[in-house]
C-alpha cells in the first residue's frame, strides 16, 4: 500500500517533529491536538526548526514553504479518519491512547493503518482494542525527530506483513533507518536507555554525585554526547517515569523500580525542558543544576 496522507495525534515535541519530517518528505500531514495553543506552538516550532536547516544550507526556502504548506492542523480527531496512516503521539498514558483510538474508530477508512509512537506500552494490547489489530503497529521515533536517524518498528502479535512492509517503505522515504523490535516493554532503545537514566537519578538521590558530576562523568567517561540527567530533561521527566512504570509493571522485576526522586520531580511539575525546570533550571541564559 502506498502512503500519501498522514494524520498525527498530539502536537507535542514528538508530534511536531514527526509532522516536520513527513512534510519535508512530501507527505500531506494533518496534525491534531486537544488545544489550539499546542497546535500553534507546534507550527511555530516546525517553522523555526526548518528555518535552521535553511540557514545551514540543508534545505531551501522554497522547500520550507512547500513543506509548511503540506501541514494542516485540526482540533477534530475525526478529520484524520480518511487518511492513509495515523500516528498517535499523544501523552504517554494508556487511557489517553485508548480513548483516542476509540474516538477515531467510527471515522476510519477501511485501508487506514493505525500506529502509535508509544515509548513503552504494549502494541498488542493497544491493537486488541481497535477494529484492526492486523493494521496496527508501533512506530517509534526518537527525539528530536528531525535529527535522529532511527525508527523502531514494533509488530503486535496480529500485525500483518503488508502493514509492516508499508511502514518499512515509509521509513525509507523519510530517509531514516528502521530497527525491528519485538513487542515487549520498552522495546529495544528504552529497555536499555531508561534504566540507565533511572540509575543516574538514584546516583543523585543517594548523593553519590551532583547533577553536574553525574552528567560530566558519563559525557567524558563513557563518551556519551549528553549526560543522562540532561537527556532525561530533554525527553521529559513525566515520560521517563511513565516508561519506568511500564518496565516495572510489565517485566515484574524490582530492578526497574522508578527512583523516588524522579517521582518527586514529576510531582513538582518539574518535567524538564518543556516546563523550563527539571534536573536543570532553563529559565536563565544557561542551564543551572537544580541539585
Ligand atoms: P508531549 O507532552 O510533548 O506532547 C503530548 C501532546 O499530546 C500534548 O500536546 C497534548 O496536548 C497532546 N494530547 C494529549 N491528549 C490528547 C488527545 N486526546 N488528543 C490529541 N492530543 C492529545 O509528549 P511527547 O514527548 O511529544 O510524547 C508523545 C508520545 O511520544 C508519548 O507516547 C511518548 O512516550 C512518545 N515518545 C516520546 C519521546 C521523547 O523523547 N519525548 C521519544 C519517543 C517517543
Amino acid at each position: 500500500m502506498k502512503i500519501r496522507s498522514v494524520g498525527i495525534v498530539g502536537a507535542g515535541q514528538m508530534g511536531s517533529g514527526i509532522a516536520h519530517v513527513f512534510a519535508m518528505a512530501g507527505f500531506d500531514v494533518m496534525l491534531s491536538d486537544v488545544a489550539q495553543p499546542n497546535l500553534d506552538a507546534a507550527i511555530a516550532s516546525i517553522d523555526r526548526n526548518i528555518e535552521r536547516q535553511v540557514a545551514k544550507g540543508k534545505t531551501t526556502a522554497t522547500e520550507k514553504a512547500d513543506a509548511l504548506g503540506r501541514i494542516k492542523t485540526t482540533l477534530q480527531l475525526s478529520d484524520l479518519g480518511p487518511l492513509d496512516l495515523i500516528i498517535e503521539a499523544a501523552t504517554e498514558r494508556e487511557a489517553v491512547k485508548d480513548a483516542i483510538f476509540k474516538d477515531l474508530a467510527p471515522h476510519l477508512a477501511p485501508h487506514t493503518i493505525l500506529t502509535t509512537n508509544t515509548s513503552s506500552i504494549s502494541i498488542t494490547r493497544l491493537a486488541s482494542r481497535t477494529d484492526r489489530p492486523e493494521k496496527f503497529m508501533g512506530f517509534h521515533f526518537m527525539n528530536p525527530v528531525p535529527i535522529m536517524q532511527l525508527v523502531e518498528l514494533i509488530r503486535g502479535i496480529a500485525t500483518d506483513k503488508d502493514t509492516f512492509d508499508t511502514l518499512l517503505a515509509v521509513v525509507a522515504k523519510l530517509g531514516k533507518t528502521s530497527a525491528s523490535a519485538e513487542d515487549f516493554p520498552g522495546f529495544i532503545v528504552n529497555r536499555i536507555l531508561m534504566p540507565m537514566i533511572n540509575e543516574a537519578v538514584y546516583t543523585l538521590y543517594e548523593g553519590v554525585g551532583s547533577v553536574k558530576s553525574i552528567d560530566e562523568s558519563l559525557k567524558l567517561g563513557a563518551n556519551h554526547p549528553m549526560g543522562p540527567l540532561e537527556l532525561a530533561d530533554f525527553i521529559g521527566l513525566d515520560t521517563c517515569l511513565a516508561i519506568m512504570n511500564v518496565l516495572h509493571d510489565g517485566l515484574a522485576d524490582t530492578k526497574y523500580r522508578p527512583c523516588p526522586l524522579l517521582t518527586k520531580y514529576v510531582e513538582a511539575g518539574w518535567l524538564g525542558r518543556k516546563t523550563k525546570r527539571g534536573f536543570y533550571d532553563y529559565r536563565g541564559e544557561v542551564p543551572i543544576p537544580t541539585r
